[in-house]
């Protein structure tokens, strides 16, 4: 391994040559089944027909085209994803974080526009993760990646989950949105109940506040659902994507009603790749396969199934396994040993891949192409592995 890189990942030894659905083929010709699907970015896993064929007719054609000009993949984009959520606008990033930086800006401009100038800050929840850079770390509030990087970004309050006296509390004159993961991924795969979303929406309405949701991990069709507040029946004003929306292919996408954004004029915000040709195109592929009705049904199907099998599994454990939690294809399991411990067992004797989170707990985000069968597989090898514990 080289020494060349900044050393901020822990990486396992292993390389990984090509992929197939829910499998990555090694160099050395070792097969492991990704139950992590690069932390639920490769929704559709790989080399996916419709997704290679459309990076591929895009690729011959125009890689990246300035903003400054207009990209019609692009606007196509935007006017399918307002189609199918509560959504007018759509701004375009290459990332997660920026996706959050974007709403944050246009959280902030909304009461800025309309003179309240004071109101710019947000409020976020303890175990959240909106990014790594500086405002959206200061968001998630996490001191392990606050730590040493100077004071935090001002403008970030934070309240304990589920509890709607705290939230009431802090919020002050000074508060713009109200922003959340309607399940936490990074944080330990935390459902949040529905009828705190609900509660959470209607003192936004009652107080003239922005709520944001970021669908980063949990959106594009993880849960079952398109987006996973639509299972709550009601709607942000902002929402941010990122992770499965291209696939694989960097994209991040802000999403917004027309007028939460009211404030953002030419200029106001920006990004030199956001939204480029290459990365509209697959997108827009992904969303051909995840929209369709069936598909998303297939989705909760495989979900109820996973979660029925990991939960057999889990009772023959009662040692290790404390916990099965989350919705559809995003599932954690919290267990008494350290979930890094869990993840690299799983790796190295049943060449399963897995990701840890928070609150020692091991994320299953498969591909949402998984099949029965490797469903069945996958439980069958976290029951030996737990038994080896
Ligand atoms: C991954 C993630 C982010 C950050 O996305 P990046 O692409 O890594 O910047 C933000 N919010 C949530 C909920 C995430 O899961």
């Amino acid at each position: 391994m080289t020494d060349a890189l900044l050393p901020v990942f822990q990486r396992a030894a292993m390389v990984f040559d090509h992929g197939e659905g829910a499998w990555l083929t090694t160099t050395e010709g070792e097969r492991y089944l990704d139950f992590g699907a690069g932390i639920a970015v490769n929704a559709l896993g790989y080399s996916h027909p419709h997704l290679v064929a459309a990076l591929e007719r895009q690729g011959r054609k125009l890689w990246h085209l300035s903003n400054v000009y207009r990209i019609p993949e692009g606007e196509r984009l935007a006017e399918r994803l307002a189609a199918v959520c509560f959504a007018d606008l759509a701004f375009f990033a290459n990332s997660g974080a920026e996706a959050n930086e974007c709403a944050i800006k246009i959280a902030r401009r909304h009461h800025a526009a309309a003179g309240r100038p004071e109101r710019w800050r947000v409020l976020t929840f303890a175990g959240a993760f909106h990014g790594r850079t500086l405002a959206t770390m200061a968001a998630g509030g996490n001191p392990k990646y606050l730590a040493g990087f100077g004071p935090a970004v001002d403008g970030f309050d934070q309240c304990p989950l589920e509890d709607m006296a705290a939230v009431r509390a802090a919020i002050g004159p000074e508060t713009a949105a109200i922003m959340i993961e309607p399940i936490q991924g990074e944080g330990g795969i935390r459902p949040v109940s529905h009828g705190f979303l609900r509660d959470l929406r209607a003192l936004c309405d009652e107080q003239g506040l922005l709520l944001i949701f970021d669908e980063i991990q949990c959106g594009i069709g993880r849960t079952g659902q398109l987006f996973a507040h639509q299972a709550a029946a009601i709607a942000p004003d902002v929402m941010s994507l990122a992770k499965g929306l291209g696939g694989g292919f960097p994209i991040g996408a802000c999403l917004s009603t027309r007028d939460a954004a009211h404030g953002m004029a030419p200029g106001a915000h920006g990004s030199t790749f956001g939204g480029n040709p290459l990365a509209v195109a697959v997108a827009n592929a992904v969303l051909d396969v995840v929209c369709d009705r069936s598909f998303l049904a297939d989705v909760r199907r495989k979900g109820d199934l996973a979660r029925e099998l990991i939960e057999d599994v889990a009772a023959r454990h009662p040692h290790v396994v404390v916990q099965v939690r989350g919705c559809g294809l995003m599932l954690g399991i919290k267990t008494t040993c350290p979930s890094v411990v869990l993840v690299e067992a799983l790796r190295r004797e049943a060449k399963v891949l897995t990701i840890a989170a928070g609150d020692n707990v091991t994320r299953m985000l498969p591909p949402l192409v998984v099949s029965d069968a490797e469903i069945r597989l996958f439980a069958e090898c976290l029951d030996r592995t737990l038994a080896a514990l």
